[in-house]
C-alpha cells in the first residue's frame, strides 16, 4: 500500500520531483563565520558573533559588523536555484567522466547549465585543495612528474600533473597550450609551495629536457651573503636528486628503458625510493598511474572522443574537480591495504590533511574562509590629539545675527 502511495506521488520525471523537493538544513551558529572580508571578526569560527538571522531564508548575521549571508555563502551552490541533492549528483557523474550531453539527455537540463555548474565546482575545488593542502607542510620525499597531451577541438593542449608518492597525493596541476618551459615552471612551483624547505627530495620525471632546469629554479632558497643593501643570493637545496627515467618504443610498445640520475647519487635515491616505498628501481609507474585515472574520469581527456574539450579552461577546472575529489572522496585500494593504513584511505587521509573520507556534498560544500583580519599598518605622521569639545551645562541656542552692526556709516546696537 505505501509502494504504491509512493509509486501515485512520483509519476513525474525523477529529475522534476527532485528539482521541487526543498530541503532544509539545519542551522548551526557554532561552525559559521563571517566572510565579509571588511569585518574584523572574518574567519573566525567560536567567536560567538554569528547569529541566526532568518531560519526560512537561512540566512546567518554577524554581530560584528551587521552583515547577514546565506548559509550557501562561499560553497560552490551561493546563488544557484536548484535543488542541493540534483546538484550534487550531476557533478557527481562529472567526476565519474559522464559527458555533458548524456546528463543533458538524461535530466533535461540545458547542456550551459552543466557547462557552467562543473566550472563552478571546478573553481571551488581548486580554493578547496589550495587551503586544505596549504595548511599541511608537508615532507615530501619522493614526487613524479609528467605531462598529458590533450586533442580538444581545434587545439592541442598539455596538462601537467604532479604527485607526492608516498600518499599518492595529487599536488599540482597545470594547463598550456605548449609544451614549454613556462609548463614545467609553473608545476614545480606550485609543487613547491607545498613542500617544507630545506628537506631531501627526489624527483623522477620522463627525459623531457625541460624537468632538470625547471626543478633546479623551484628548489632554491634566498640567501642574503652581503651586509647591507643588495640582492639576496638564491641557493639550490643541498639535498634535491632528479631521475630521469626515459622509455624507448618500438611499433608502440616499450622495448627499452633507461634509467639515470641527473643529479644526485644512485645510493641516496634508493635510500629515498624505501623510504617513500616508491618501488626497488627508479620509474615512473606511480604518475602514469594518475595520468590514467584522469584520463579515465574527464570526459574530455577520453582518446578519440565525440566530446573533446572547447576551452582551455574548461580543461583546467575540470582538472581541479577530478584531482580534488580523487584526493578527498576516493578509497585508494593500495593506502587502505593491510601493508600501509589498514582501513579506508584516501591520500588526503594519508597526507593528514583529515581524518575521514569526504563525500561529494562535502567538497562541494565546504566553505573556504577568508584570510584572517589584520590591523593595518600606521603610515606617516602619528594623528594629532583629539581636541576636547567642552559641553556647556546650559545649552543656549546659537547666536545668529551679530551684537552690532554698520548701518549708514554708524554702528548701531540690535538690541535699540
Ligand atoms: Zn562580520
Amino acid at each position: 500500500m505505501k509502494k504504491e502511495a509512493l509509486l501515485e506521488k512520483c509519476d513525474g520525471p525523477w529529475h522534476l520531483k527532485c528539482m521541487q523537493k526543498t530541503t532544509k538544513e539545519p542551522m548551526d551558529t557554532s561552525t559559521q563565520f563571517c566572510p565579509n572580508q571588511a569585518c574584523s571578526a572574518r574567519g573566525q569560527i567560536g567567536q560567538g558573533n554569528i547569529r541566526v538571522h532568518d531560519r526560512k531564508r537561512q540566512r546567518y548575521r554577524c554581530r560584528s559588523c551587521g552583515h547577514t549571508f546565506s548559509y550557501r555563502r562561499g560553497t560552490m551552490l551561493e546563488g544557484l536555484r536548484k535543488p542541493t541533492e540534483l546538484i550534487v549528483v550531476v557533478i557527481s557523474l562529472l567526476t565519474y567522466g559522464c559527458p555533458i550531453q548524456a546528463i543533458v539527455h538524461a535530466f533535461g537540463l540545458d547542456e550551459r547549465t552543466v557547462a557552467s555548474w562543473r566550472d563552478r565546482a571546478g573553481y571551488h575545488c581548486k580554493l578547496v585543495h589550495q587551503t586544505r593542502v596549504s595548511q599541511a607542510v608537508l615532507d615530501l620525499v619522493h614526487v613524479q612528474a609528467d605531462e598529458i597531451r590533450v586533442k580538444g577541438r581545434r587545439m592541442t593542449a598539455w596538462m601537467g600533473l604532479a604527485m607526492m608518492v608516498s600518499t599518492r597525493l595529487w599536488l599540482a596541476g597545470v594547463v598550456s597550450l605548449t609544451r614549454d618551459t613556462g609548463l614545467a615552471d609553473r608545476l614545480l612551483a606550485q609543487v613547491r609551495r607545498w613542500c617544507q624547505a630545506v628537506r631531501p627530495l627526489l624527483v623522477c620525471t620522463d627525459g623531457w629536457a625541460a624537468y632538470p632546469g625547471s626543478i633546479r629554479r623551484a628548489f632554491r632558497e634566498k640567501v642574503k651573503r652581503t651586509v647591507g643593501r643588495g640582492r639576496s643570493a638564491l641557493v639550490a637545496w643541498p639535498e634535491v636528486l632528479i631521475a630521469t627515467v626515459i622509455k624507448h618504443r618500438k611499433h608502440r610498445r616499450v622495448v627499452e628503458i633507461t634509467r639515470r640520475m641527473t643529479q644526485g647519487t644512485i645510493e641516496r635515491a634508493q635510500e629515498l625510493l624505501t623510504q617513500s616505498k616508491g618501488g626497488s628501481v627508479l620509474n615512473t609507474a606511480f604518475i602514469e598511474r594518475l595520468n590514467a585515472t584522469f584520463r579515465e574520469r574527464l570526459a574530455t581527456l577520453t582518446r578519440r572522443c565525440r566530446h573533446a574539450a572547447h576551452r582551455l579552461e574548461a580543461l583546467e577546472t575540470g582538472m581541479y574537480l577530478i584531482g580534488c575529489v580523487y584526493n578527498f572522496c576516493m578509497v585508494h585500494d593500495e593506502l587502505s591495504s593491510s601493508k600501509h593504513a589498514g582501513s579506508a584511505c584516501t591520500p588526503a587521509m594519508a597526507a593528514k590533511l583529515t581524518d575521514r573520507v569526504w563525500s561529494v556534498t562535502d567538497v562541494l560544500t565546504f566553505r573556504v574562509p577568508p584570510e584572517p583580519w589584520v590591523e593595518p599598518k600606521q603610515r606617516g605622521r602619528p594623528p594629532k590629539e583629539p581636541t576636547t569639545v567642552r559641553k556647556c551645562s546650559s545649552a543656549r541656542p546659537p547666536r545668529l545675527r551679530p551684537l552690532l552692526r554698520l548701518r549708514k556709516g554708524a554702528l548701531r546696537a540690535f538690541t535699540s
